[in-house]
């Protein structure tokens, strides 16, 4: 009996010192959020609102590869950023740079 409750008070002892350690930790995972927090905050503005020496052109395929998936689909206005004029603008180009098959309509697997 005398020999069991020994042990018992061992064991209390040891759950205390590692609950501090885990409180400590907690606090540096405090810290992750933030991180993440600022992560999420991180807004796009049209690339071509705040450069006006960008111009939506559908013969300059490198920057309608931008805006479009490795599917050959369009990037969506929420992910890529751009407003309202200039997504129309650039869906437009796309159309057209597809016409003279500067970039493909859809990519198939193998
Ligand atoms: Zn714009």
């Amino acid at each position: 009996m005398v020999d069991r409750d020994g042990a018992f008070d061992g064991r209390d002892d040891d759950k205390d010192k590692s609950a501090g350690r885990t409180f400590g930790k907690s606090g540096g995972g405090g810290g992750g959020g933030e991180k993440r927090s600022s992560n999420f905050s991180r807004r796009k503005m049209c690339r071509f609102c705040a450069d006006d020496a960008t111009s939506i052109d559908y013969k300059n395929v490198a920057m309608l590869k931008h805006f479009i998936t490795e599917r050959g689909k369009l990037v969506p206005r929420r992910i890529s950023g751009n407003c309202a004029r200039h997504q129309r603008a650039l869906a437009l180009s796309v159309r057209r740079a597809r016409m003279i098959a500067l970039v493909p309509f859809t990519v198939t697997g193998k």
